[in-house]
């Protein structure tokens, strides 16, 4: 009698988005989800957590604290567990997953996984992508990579990874730094590591917290009206990030409204809207702020508010935008 090998565990927390979703119907239960790929069960026994059922257009950052809290808890609770996945929407999965990737407490495989395609669309994606998911979450390759991004056969640093393309199921790219490798038939492959600390890595613990600093984003555009400015300063927000043109170099309304805000003691990130190559260099301009290197201005927030939850002050903050 061959003695049974017991098969990895994995947890799945479900979030909703496309991979859960029948056009036009309610969206798909997280077992039912999970139950309607059995090839799973070839590769680990699976524990389901329904964390959701919303599109990740509707996720904020109260799921990004719960979620990661809750992860972090089961890790820490049971130690059997091989790997954690997370089907999430891919509207803002970059985001979330960028999130957990500062804050997960555990060197363990985090993986997140969605869809391009409704799972009644012809040749549905969401199916292998899970499939493919729980491959990686088992293999011990996975161990150490930070937060990961599994889609169409790419596993991608949840740091560098951004949605490319509104349709495709190819839309996850990396295009500078490239995948970390991927999920072949036979075998996961990877090629290279992310250099940037992550997960167990950084100083960011957020079990304790409620809540997150309020941080809000702002689009720089051509003939930007300085008020807009006034009016976010106006606000009780934290800390602000501005998505500027690329180099960082900001319209004369941007430039206008965070001198008018010169003392207010609020952190202003400028981060550039072009999705490839570093910001060189610190802002010249004559009022307080500081460059995001290379994150955009949706990572750039993240990490603003993760530097507030440690009470950074500007040094501190210019630092951590070198480090992370
Ligand atoms: N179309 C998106 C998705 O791929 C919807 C969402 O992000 O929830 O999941």
């Amino acid at each position: 009698m061959s003695a049974q090998v017991t098969k990895p565990k994995v947890v799945i927390f479900t979030t909703g988005g496309t991979i859960a979703s029948i056009n036009g119907q309610p969206m798909i239960d997280g077992p039912v989800l999970v139950q309607a790929v059995p090839e799973i069960l070839a590769y680990a026994t699976v524990e389901v957590i329904e964390f959701s059922k919303i599109g990740s257009s509707q996720i904020t950052p109260n799921h990004w604290l719960k979620l990661s809290q809750q992860i972090n808890a089961v890790l820490a609770k049971d130690s059997t567990i091989s790997g954690i996945i997370i089907t999430h929407g891919t509207d803002t999965m970059e985001e979330t997953a960028f999130f957990l990737n500062l804050t997960i407490k555990s060197d363990k495989p985090v993986i997140f996984v969605g869809s391009m395609r409704s799972s009644n669309e012809i040749s549905a994606d969401g199916p292998a992508n899970l499939l493919n998911a729980v491959r990686v979450a088992t293999d011990k390759k996975a161990i150490g990579q930070g937060v990961l991004v599994v889609l169409n056969e790419h596993i991608a640093a949840a740091r560098n990874v951004f949605k490319n393309h509104n349709r495709n199921v190819h839309t996850f790219q990396s295009p500078e730094l490239g995948y970390l490798g991927f999920v072949d038939p036979d075998k996961i492959v990877f090629y290279q590591k992310v250099l940037h600390p992550h997960t167990t890595q950084t100083l960011f613990n957020i079990q304790h917290l409620d809540s997150l600093p309020k941080v809000e984003l702002i689009q720089d555009f051509t003939g930007f009206d300085a008020g807009i400015l006034d009016y976010f300063f106006s606000k009780k927000v934290d800390g602000i990030v501005v998505q500027t043109f690329a180099g960082g170099r900001a319209s004369a309304g941007v430039r206008k409204g965070l001198k008018n805000a010169a003392n207010s003691g609020i952190p202003v990130i400028m981060a550039s809207g072009v999705p490839n190559g570093r910001i060189i260099g610190d802002s010249p301009y004559d009022f307080p702020a500081i460059f995001s290197k290379d994150f955009r201005g949706n990572k750039a927030r993240i990490l603003l508010m993760l530097c507030l939850t440690k009470g950074m002050d500007l040094e501190e903050i210019k630092t951590a935008f070198e480090v992370y």
